[in-house]
């Protein structure tokens, strides 16, 4: 069976092989062809619906697809005659954005149209009810962990997320592996793409440099970042001629690409790290809405610490993450909390300074003992009361992330039901933990589930340029 994907193959293989062509059938075809490549493949699985029920009815013993490595026609094809079910059919829903990398050494090709732009993440916001997730990764140091992370991400592509999303290295260390990857989860992996773009060591012209690359591509999606300092640097600095904040990076998005890419900022539901400081005197000094916010531990020295963003700083970010937005931001992603009710706390915070866009909650995977502690001491995260704890009790890494996944479902439920809009998961480049916690939500099948089910066993190549590593030593 030839699957009918596109009229310029389907006229150059008749006419190679000397096909005989039902009457009708090549005009039908061609008309069809002048509304879009989807029409040509609609009529494609009608078609051979049509001819495989035939068959089958007079006995063929099966059917053997020239598949044009392409899947949606003979996926189609075989969900319209009941032979596979709508969760089959679903694990195989990316379509064939990767066709242009379908070209025979003979020069076969699908004859499909390729480059067409990615959708804007927020035009499908508006049109995906709430409850969308989405997965960020970074770029890793070596090619052996690129080549597991773009197997990753074939494979969790089948979870159905929104968007796939790539940091970008501090200082721009990483800014070619970015790009790569943004392309090729456009186009090899068939996902939308998310690409976050930093100030740091940033002139202008290699923002837009960036910024056309990605337009070349088709990619329309950024996040505007001021970006971390570089590695061995510890205050950030903005380069000659080079932008001071991610504000600037906002303006001249808009300025110089009107709407063509959809931009998304980070947002602080605790306050920026920097803005957050130790303060002397115990909770008692705190108002009301810091105690909701602030961190507390016990130190080295048994003594109990308080680290809060200070009201007035607080209303300086709020004010500030407004311009943001007022600059042509459409929405934010959150910097990772462990407490539900800081999230929830900013989105009210953020509606009562008129700021109306969607805030997307950022969901750290808690994938080990070593990185929970580095990632939450860096960003001065507060924990929930008895969470240190919990977590300093898991005697290995698989049992951490039970528990990371538990606590996760329970994170996520929670923020789904006060009303957020979806997840964006900082995967950490593994999928252990992301695919527990969307069964648990009940956001994928067991089959869903299953086809992620390679564990995280490459963790040890998924170490980022800057040495972010997920390989953690059991807290025993
Ligand atoms: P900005 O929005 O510029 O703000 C930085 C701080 O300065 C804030 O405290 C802000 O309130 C303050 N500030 C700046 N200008 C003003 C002003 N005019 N008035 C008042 N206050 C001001 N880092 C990377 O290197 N690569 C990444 O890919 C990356 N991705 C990230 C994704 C998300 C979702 C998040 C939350 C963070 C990410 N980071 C990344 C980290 C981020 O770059 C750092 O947190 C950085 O220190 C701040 O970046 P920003 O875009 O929030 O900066």
């Amino acid at each position: 069976i030839m699957c009918i994907n596109a009229f310029g193959g389907f006229k150059r293989m008749t006419g190679f092989c000397k096909t005989r062509v039902p009457p009708g059938l090549s005009d039908a075809l061609e008309a069809a062809s002048k509304d879009g490549d989807e029409a040509v493949k609609r009529f494609g699985i009608d078609f051979g619906v049509t001819m495989c029920k035939q068959l089958l009815k007079d006995g063929t013993p099966g059917l053997h697809f020239y598949t044009l490595n392409l899947e949606k026609v003979v996926v189609g094809t075989l969900k319209n005659l009941g032979l596979i079910s709508e969760e089959q059919a679903a694990l195989c829903q990316a379509g064939d954005a990767d066709a242009k990398s379908m070209v025979s050494a003979q020069g076969i090709t699908t004859g499909t149209k390729i480059g067409t732009d990615d959708p804007k993440v927020s035009d499908l916001m508006k049109t995906t009810p709430p409850g969308f997730f989405s997965f960020e990764y970074f770029p890793p140091k070596t090619a052996d962990g690129v080549t597991n992370l773009k197997k990753r991400m074939l494979r969790m592509k089948g979870l159905g997320p929104l968007f796939m999303d790539f940091t970008w290295g501090a200082g721009g260390s990483t800014s070619d592996l970015t790009i790569d990857l943004v392309t090729a989860c456009k186009n090899e992996t068939g996902v939308v793409a998310n690409m976050h773009l930093t100030c740091t060591n940033q002139t202008a012209s290699l923002a837009e440099d960036a910024l056309n690359k990605c337009k070349a591509v088709g990619v329309r999606n950024i996040v505007a970042l001021r970006g971390d300092a570089p590695r061995g640097m510890d205050k950030w600095e903005a380069v000659e001629g080079g932008f001071t904040c991610a504000l600037d990076l906002v303006k001249m998005i808009r300025e110089k690409y009107g709407d063509y890419f959809t931009v998304s900022v980070a947002g602080y539901p605790e306050g920026h790290p920097d803005a957050i400081e130790q303060v002397e005197g115990g909770l008692e000094v705190l108002t009301e809405a810091e105690k909701r916010r602030c961190r507390t531990f016990t130190d080295e020295d048994g003594k109990e610490v308080v680290m809060v963003c200070r009201d007035a700083k607080f209303a300086e970010e709020m004010n500030y993450l407004k311009s943001k937005v007022d600059a042509g931001s459409d929405f934010i992603i959150t910097q990772m909390f462990l407490d539900v009710q800081v999230y929830h706390d900013f989105v009210s915070a953020c509606r009562e300074y008129g700021i109306t866009v969607p805030v997307v909650p950022g969901i750290m995977c808690l994938t080990g003992y070593g990185g929970f502690q580095r990632m939450t001491s860096l960003c001065k995260t507060r924990l929930p009361a008895g969470m240190a704890e919990a977590a300093k009790a898991c005697a290995n890494d698989d049992e951490f992330k039970q528990w990371g996944v538990s606590t996760g479902t329970e994170m996520c439920q929670n923020l789904f039901d006060a009303g957020a809009p979806g997840l964006h998961f900082y995967t950490l480049n593994l999928e252990k933990v992301v695919v527990g916690t969307l069964r648990n939500l009940g956001k994928i099948t067991a089959e869903q589930a299953a086809s992620c089910s390679a564990s995280d066993a490459d963790a040890k190549t998924m170490v980022s340029a800057q040495g972010i590593t997920t390989v953690t030593a059991p807290s025993a």
